[in-house]
């Protein structure tokens, strides 16, 4: 399967054949366009990207000492070339810097969306439906049976609580999210940071969008029941599985979480059923491709109407 000859998928990651690019490709290469700086899309070494200003912060905050790109600042809505394939920018939704890639090549228009919500996020850019002829999507979620619930019903169920809260959470996007949604909805509560989170938590002041009122994280308080909200990254989270008086959530849109826990946090960073349902729609794609998850609903749900739905990869 290809996208009409224009991306084919290699063992390195999408390859826009044109414009002789990699898109969040996988190992290093010689020309990448990288959406977002989580690590299943962003990996080091590769000579020349072009990705967001905060895309390049993580990157090079996480990379330290590794071998050295040249990077190209991209900012959003402000279209470049490559070779000849016309590219622009438009917010993701899913963290601080994340962009959807449009390319445009034989009066064709092809949109990767990388990873992307659409629900309500204050902690980065908003989303932004984007019309196109090839829709290349995440599926991370696309089963009818995932439906988020509303973030704030969620940050609620742990502001009630009388205890401390050991929130786990991945430290790039999520954490911040997190961060963002317990100081605004709650500013008088303690809401502590492990000192893993707090140079990822500064690029997101650095880049304009503050989070509130956070510290970093002290054990000692803790331990002294200072009541508060600490926010500790998943390689940490499983140290706590022995505190007492303590209630442990995971955040994240799955409805079990990998690291063990009291309950889940229902915050989810990737577009649900009904989002993938909605952007279909919106951008008028009579083509859709999907990666990263599964598609098969998503095809049987088109299945003999005028919207074709091929597995990517
Ligand atoms: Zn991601």
């Amino acid at each position: 399967v290809t996208v009409n000859s224009f991306i084919i998928h290699t063992k390195a990651g999408l390859y826009c054949q044109p414009g002789d690019f990699y898109l969040d490709p996988k190992r290093r290469v010689p020309c990448a366009v990288i959406s977002h700086a989580h690590s299943d899309h962003a990996v080091p070494g590769s000579a020349e990207i072009f990705c967001t200003s905060a895309t390049r912060s993580f990157m090079l905050e996480r990379f330290t000492g590794r071998a050295h790109s040249e990077f190209n600042l991209v900012e959003f809505r402000k279209s470049f070339s490559i070779r000849n394939v016309k590219i622009t920018f438009y917010p993701a939704g899913h963290m601080l810097g994340s962009a959807q890639v449009l390319m445009e090549y034989g009066g064709e228009k092809y949109l990767y969306t990388g990873d992307f919500k659409i629900q309500h996020d204050d902690s980065c850019e908003p989303f932004e439906f984007v019309p196109c002829d090839h829709l290349i999507t995440e599926t991370t979620f696309a089963n009818p049976s995932y439906i988020h619930p509303d973030p704030k019903a969620a940050i609620d169920s742990i502001l009630s609580e009388n205890q401390n809260v050991v929130i786990g959470a991945y430290a790039i996007g999520k954490a911040q999210r997190i961060t963002q949604l317990l100081t605004y909805h709650s500013p008088e509560s303690e809401v502590y940071i492990h000192p893993d989170l707090v140079k990822y938590h500064r690029i997101y002041g650095d880049h304009g969008f503050g989070l509130g009122n956070w510290q970093e994280y002290r054990r000692m308080k803790f331990k002294s029941g200072t009541r508060g909200f600490y926010i500790i990254p998943p390689s940490h989270f499983t140290r706590y599985s022995r505190d007492k008086n303590v209630l442990k959530v995971f955040a994240t849109g799955w409805k079990r979480s990998y690291y063990s826990c009291d309950r889940v946090l229902p915050v989810s960073d990737h577009a649900d059923w009904n989002d993938l349902i909605s952007l279909i729609k919106n951008t008028g794609a009579k083509r859709v491709y999907t990666v990263h998850g599964k598609g098969d609903e998503l095809k049987n749900y088109y299945e003999g109407g005028d919207i074709e739905v091929k597995i990517l990869c």
